[in-house]
Parts: C-alpha cells; structure tokens; sequence
C-alpha cells in the first residue's frame, strides 16, 4: 500500500512518514500544495494524508482538482483546533475525514488502516483469504492461526493482494503500490518477492496467471 503525505511543516510530515513507514507503507511526500496536487494527479496512491494550510495552493483546491479530476483516493485531511467550516469545506471538496492538530500519530494510523482497507471493500480490521489472516492493526501475517516473519516488502505484497483478493493483480500495479517514488523500481523483482513469500507462507495460495499477474484466491489453499 502506497501513500502521500502533503503537509508543509517538514518535522510533522517528517514525524508522519516515519510513522507510516514503520508501519509497512511506501511513502512519498510532498510539502506544498503545487508538488503534492501533481503527485495525487500522476501516482497511483492507496490513501492521502493532506494539509489543508498549504503554500502556494491550499488543501481544500487541491482537493478539488483531484476529485474534479476523478482521482478516486481516499484522503484524510488535517485541520486547525477550531476551524469547523475547514472541515465542512473539506468533505464537501472530497475528503473522507479528518484529523485535528495536534494529534497523536496512533489515532492517524487507525485512520489509515480503516480507510484503506474500506476502500478495498473490507470491514474488519482481520483480512482472511483461506487459512493466511492478515492482522493489519499489529502488521502481521499468519498462516492457519501461526505469525510467520515477513520482510517489509513482503508484507506490503501480501497486504496488497490480500486487500484486493479474488482479483487479478499484474506486476506493474503491484510495482506501483509497494515502492514510493524515490525507489529503483524493477518490477522483475516482484517474481522473486513473490516466490520468497510463497515458501514463507506454505500455501498455495498465490496464483501466477501466465501474462497477466497474480491472483491470491481465497478459494485455493485449502487443506
Ligand atoms: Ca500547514
């Protein structure tokens, strides 16, 4: 899962990419309105996390554009203590909720997880294909009840296609999602991700369908 962070003050975005980093997301940040509106119009982004006081286009117009735009992802927006009509105008421009400074950074990653995974048609915060349970609060991943030791782009491979199981999933998508923009991205290399993470779970669950990518059905791998 792929996330922007557009907010101008560089120790919070600092501060809440770090966050968002740790807890398995690729990131990339933007600190104005201009950088970060391009980035939401080009990339393919699972969640933005956006300031709403921002330098030289402001949050809510930005929000604007992307949803004029059809850019279909979900946002959480970050608001001043007081300001109520911030937040009016950020749902009314597309947002789909809220943080108020000052927050704590445990609060956003709540936000995220649920946003996320209700975007991917998922409810609760256990994600289950078959006997692997991703436990997207604590990170983890298990097969048949036992936690198994991912690497982080194991797991972002994994919490991918768990979100968006039963669906066939190609290598560039999957490229997109689980790099942030800075990273050399090669996505021969998601084979080998992928066939590192198909011995871990033990399992076969993850199907290769020849041309097209992957596809992690949940009625595989059982027994
Ligand atoms: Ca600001």
């Amino acid at each position: 899962m792929r996330i922007l962070v557009v907010e101008d003050d560089a120790s919070l975005n600092r501060q809440i990419v770090a966050a968002l980093e740790d807890a398995g997301y690729a990131v990339d940040k933007a600190l104005d309105g201009e950088d970060g509106q391009f980035l939401g119009e080009t990339e393919p982004y699972d969640l933005v996390i956006l300031d709403l006081g921002l330098p030289k286009i402001d949050g809510v117009s930005v929000l604007n554009a992307w949803r004029r735009a059809e850019r279909k992802m979900p946002v959480i927006i970050l608001t001043a203590r007081d300001r109520w009509s911030d937040k009016v105008q950020g749902f009314d421009a597309g947002a789909d909720d809220y943080v108020t400074k000052p927050f704590h950074v445990e609060e956003l990653l709540a936000r995220v997880r649920a946003l996320v995974r209700r975007a991917a048609g998922h409810a609760s915060s256990e994600i289950v294909c078959g006997p692997i349970t991703l436990d997207t609060r604590a990170g983890r991943a298990l097969v048949e009840g036992m936690a198994i030791k991912l690497t982080s782009h194991e797991y972002r491979l994994l919490s991918y296609l768990m979100h968006h199981q039963g669906r066939v999933v190609s290598r560039t998508e999957l490229t997109e999602h689980m790099y942030d923009q800075d990273f050399d991205r090669d996505s021969n290399t998601i084979e080998v991700f992928v066939g590192r993470l198909r011995k871990k779970l033990g399992v076969e669950v993850i199907q290769t369908v020849r041309g097209l990518g992957y596809l992690l059905d949940p009625d595989q791998g059982r027994g």
